[in-house]
């Protein structure tokens, strides 16, 4: 007998707008109660194979893709630990650049950080003048800053990067799939990220992309652990296969949403994901215009993640209130992060939502907005 669920929802799709992990569509998940197989066997390895070509068409790389049974945070430990040794610049924007700064010195890494406010990207010059010394091994950046909503220009960065032999560790995890990326035409080193960001899948899966010569320059890093070596990494996906145990089940859901991605097209994919980010930008401002609430987006114009957005709320008005409105209207949204928790909300457009959709929740936001302003006003006079 087959196995047969039901998956037990009673709110359609398009009501989850968290910046991960974000929805899933029915469909994906029903993959996951698909009867177990084991992994040793040709039967994986061709699964394995199917998946990487899927991979490698949203990386636009033509080097294997590592899967791995991890959060997106074990795959930071894994740029950390086989970077060549040397010093490690970490450039920090937001909670998410800040710990690969922590993850790095964790692992006895020497850190140096150049810090900017939350909400802001880098001065290309500072990054240059600072590499230029010739000090670092390797450069630290998030491609989307999923704190803040703010999108890093990665290429400029390993650009820069290369020219005083330093390598870039990209931390794509809100950026990858959604965002737009190409592994092999920007020469990024190493480039990682999460299942359940932008790729819409359940948490538990992580996805990284490292160049040849990391890999080659990884063999000389003796300490480099276990887990999480690349050139194990790097070997067993030659042979489609994984150093431990796959997550298999996950891995349903990974073919299945592969097919559906390629479908769609990674530039189309893109595409969609820019135009729900400007959607929401306009919004935010259409509504602070039209109603004089003070909501703003938090990043600076010309670095706008297609991702995420985050919004700062008026003086007063509490990110707890307003999520807990928005959810009485049936959408989810996500709560502020590290220091802009008390001020500020999330919306994660990203993975499987549509403009449509996105647009229901954004007037379901506006509601609710316009509700705990005016309940403010009143409690004012
Ligand atoms: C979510 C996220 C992480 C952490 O990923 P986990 O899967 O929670 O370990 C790291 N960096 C960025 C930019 C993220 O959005």
């Amino acid at each position: 007998m087959t196995a047969r669920l039901t998956i037990m929802s009673d709110t359609p799709f398009g009501t989850f707008f968290v910046p991960g992990p974000t929805e899933i569509r029915p469909e994906i998940l029903e993959q996951l109660t698909r009867p177990v197989m084991v992994h040793r066997n040709k039967a994986f390895e061709a699964m394995f194979a199917r998946i990487e070509a899927g991979l490698r068409d949203v990386f636009l790389t033509a080097r294997p893709v590592y899967v791995g049974a991890t959060s997106a945070t074990g795959f930071m430990e894994m740029a950390v630990r086989n970077a060549p040794h040397g010093k490690i610049l970490c450039l920090v924007n937001g909670g998410f650049s800040e710990r690969f700064a922590l993850v790095a010195e964790s692992c006895n890494r020497s850190v140096e950080r150049i810090v900017v406010p939350w909400g802001e990207t880098f001065d290309l010059n500072v990054v240059d003048d600072k590499l230029s010394s010739r000090q670092f091994a390797a450069v630290a950046v998030a491609h989307s800053e999923t704190s803040t909503g703010v999108l890093t220009d990665v290429r400029a960065i390993a650009e820069i990067a290369h020219r005083y032999g330093t390598i870039a560790l990209v931390d794509s995890v809100s950026g990858a799939g959604g965002a737009e990326i190409t592994v092999d035409g920007w020469s990024l080193d190493f480039v990682f990220t999460g299942s359940q960001k932008a790729f819409a899948l359940p948490a538990g899966l992580s996805f990284a992309v490292a160049s040849a010569e990391f890999v080659e320059r990884a063999k000389k890093v003796a300490d480099r652990g276990f887990y999480f070596d690349v050139v194990q990494y790097d070997k067993f996906a030659e042979k489609n296969q994984t150093p431990s145990t796959p997550a298999t089940s996950l891995m349903y859901a990974l073919e299945a949403q592969m097919g559906d991605i390629g479908r769609e097209g990674i530039e189309r994919r893109w595409e969609r994901h820019l135009a729900m980010r400007d959607a929401t930008i306009d919004w935010v401002q259409s509504v602070a215009k039209r109603r004089g609430i003070d909501i703003d987006v938090v990043a600076t114009e010309g670095s706008r993640s297609p991702t995420v957005t985050v919004i700062s709320l008026p003086n007063g008005m509490a990110p707890r209130e307003l999520l807990d409105a928005v959810l009485a209207r049936g959408y989810t949204l996500g709560s502020g992060y590290g220091q802009l928790r008390e001020t500020t909300v999330r919306i994660g457009h990203m993975g499987d939502h549509t403009v449509d959709g996105l647009r229901r929740c954004l007037h379901a936001c506006e509601t609710a907005i316009a509700e705990l302003a005016e309940r403010r006003r009143l409690t004012r006079v």
